[in-house]
């Protein structure tokens, strides 16, 4: 993926070098097809490189009005849709409904899976989903500083720059392929 000059890099690859139950330096150990990785000879496992996983969904109204939301930590200019970390025990999509609700306080009547994308800046794999609920007033979580219903073809003015594999991207572009 090429590199995304306009949001700010928020997260980091987790290499490890240290074990993180014992402490001891880790050596570059043979581990067959993955080539050398980390391993500690005192717990005698190895650590592979660990990212984490979070959810995107772009939620409609049956009018085809989109949530578009500002998150002050990736841009005060641009807005995308509703995202957060899974935690663990969730599937995707348990996750996707949670943060629907507490970032926008929405109720979803219906949700489906719209792809998987590597977000680089953040170090995560986003899973992507599209969510349709009647229109409802939208209440912000402290993690916002703004929200509002747009119409779907006029939301990309306020979007982040189209970016190929950008998951905000892809789930604007395939929902619009959706409307045709
Ligand atoms: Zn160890």
């Amino acid at each position: 993926m090429k590199a995304i000059t306009f949001i700010k890099k928020v997260g980091f690859s987790m290499t490890y070098q240290f074990c993180p139950t014992c402490g001891t330096k880790l050596q570059p150990h043979d581990a067959g097809d993955d080539g050398q990785i980390p391993y500690c000879d005192h717990c005698q496992r190895f650590w592979f490189p660990t990212f984490a996983d979070c959810v995107i969904t772009l939620v409609a109204t049956p009018q085809h009005e989109i949530a578009l939301v500002k998150m002050p930590y990736l841009s005060t200019q641009y807005e995308s849709f509703v995202s957060g970390y899974m935690k663990p025990g969730e599937v995707p999509a348990t996750s996707a409904v949670r943060e629907l609700h507490e970032e926008l306080g929405l109720h979803i009547d219906q949700i489906t899976p719209a792809g998987s994308y590597w977000f680089d800046a953040a170090n995560v794999l986003m899973h992507g989903f599209i969510a349709v609920t009647e229109k409802q007033p939208l209440v912000l979580s402290s993690e916002l500083s703004a929200a509002h219903w747009v119409d779907a073809y006029a939301a990309h003015q306020y979007m982040f720059p189209d970016q190929p594999g950008l998951a905000a991207t892809e789930l604007y572009y395939r929902y619009l392929k959706s409307l045709q």
